[in-house]
């Protein structure tokens, strides 16, 4: 159910932050206090603090901070886990306690303002709002190009993603709940929210630089994270090597039909025959087999995600107070 002044809680991933993180603490807690004192958010609203296990003092200023005020709370995570995975955990931990939460990265590379439109739009009856930056000026021109390259292929291979849209979104505490519902490891978080179902907008804004410290996403990391967003969610690769085994096939038939009139005609070396036949003929079979058991392993893999089949919107007609949920 939607409220006029919803409990707001800012989820925000740290990892050996200790450069950034005073700077945007600083500016998301008066943005906080901004929208508390226009009765935008309620009273309650907190700013989440999540330690992906850094090995720098990044725990340390997030203690400091909640001490100093009510309006923060931090969890720690025992090891370095991902990034994927400490937005879990911060969603998980705020999802009781909230009714919106916003999740943004620590460099504040995304731009805090649109916030208020976020809400916004959530009390008009989104459930995700989708931060969605313009352009990629301040990106490196390495970035901007395998950025680009990688949203081209997830759109061929059939993977629903926003482009340009990185974690930074708003979702409202049953939309986190469903979320948290897919219990996958290999966590591609922006592939699943557009499957969720619930009313989604977009809001849009242009991303600035990092403010301090460095990019803790390097080229490895980047690469393993574009290879997990397209295994959880297409298996376009396996009917790649099916389609690439049928036509070896076709190839080995015309290669066939080839080496009988080579042969008729008197121009086939003797042996060369069987060998280019056996080469096209057993690549054939073999890429096709691996297709036929790519079926299979994927469906296996499916399962074992074990996703939720279906997330319910809304009901009607139930006893009131079960009707509304
Ligand atoms: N981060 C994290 N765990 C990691 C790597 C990154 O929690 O293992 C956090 C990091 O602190 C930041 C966000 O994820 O808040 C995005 O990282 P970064 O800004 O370095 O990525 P980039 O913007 O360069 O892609
Ligand atoms: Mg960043």
């Amino acid at each position: 159910m939607k409220t006029d002044c919803p409990v707001l809680y800012i989820v925000v991933p740290c990892f050996n932050e200790q450069e950034a993180l005073p700077q945007s603490h600083s500016r998301l807690a008066k943005l906080l206090d901004e929208m508390i004192s226009q009765d935008s958010i309620a009273q309650a609203s907190k700013l989440l603090y999540v330690d992906d296990g850094s090995r720098d003092d990044t725990w340390a200023i997030i203690e400091k901070l909640a001490a100093e005020s009510d309006k923060v709370v931090g969890v720690k995570l025992a090891c370095n886990s991902g990034h994927q995975n400490a937005l879990m955990a911060g969603l998980s931990a705020a999802v009781s306690h909230c009714d919106i939460t916003v999740s943004i990265d620590a460099d504040l590379q995304d731009d805090i303002n649109v916030i208020p439109q976020m809400v916004e739009r959530y009390k008009k009856g989104c459930d995700i709002v989708f931060g969605v930056r313009k352009e990629r000026k301040t990106d490196t021109w390495f970035k901007r190009t395998t950025a680009n390259m990688f949203y081209g292929l997830m759109r061929w291979l059939g993977v629903s993603t926003i482009e340009n849209h990185a974690d930074y979104r708003l979702m409202s505490s049953r939309a986190v709940q469903a979320l948290l519902d897919y219990k996958e490891r290999n966590l591609f978080i922006r592939g699943i929210v557009t499957k969720l179902g619930y009313k989604t907008d977009c809001v849009y804004y242009d991303r600035s630089a990092r403010i301090a410290g460095e990019s803790k996403y390097p080229f490895k990391k980047m690469v393993n994270f574009a290879i997990d967003g397209i295994t959880s969610f297409s298996v376009k690769p396996v009917r790649l090597v099916f389609a690439v085994g049928v036509v070896f096939l076709l190839i080995a038939l015309i290669m066939l039909i080839y080496v009988l009139c080579a042969y008729f005609m008197g121009r086939a070396v003797s042996g060369w025959p069987s060998i280019i036949l056996s080469i096209w003929f057993v690549g054939a079979f073999v890429l096709i087999g691996l297709g036929i058991i790519g079926e299979y392993v994927g469906k296996i893999y499916t399962e074992v995600k074990n996703r939720p089949r279906y997330n319910v919107d809304t009901t009607v007609g139930f006893d009131k107070t079960e009707g509304d949920a």
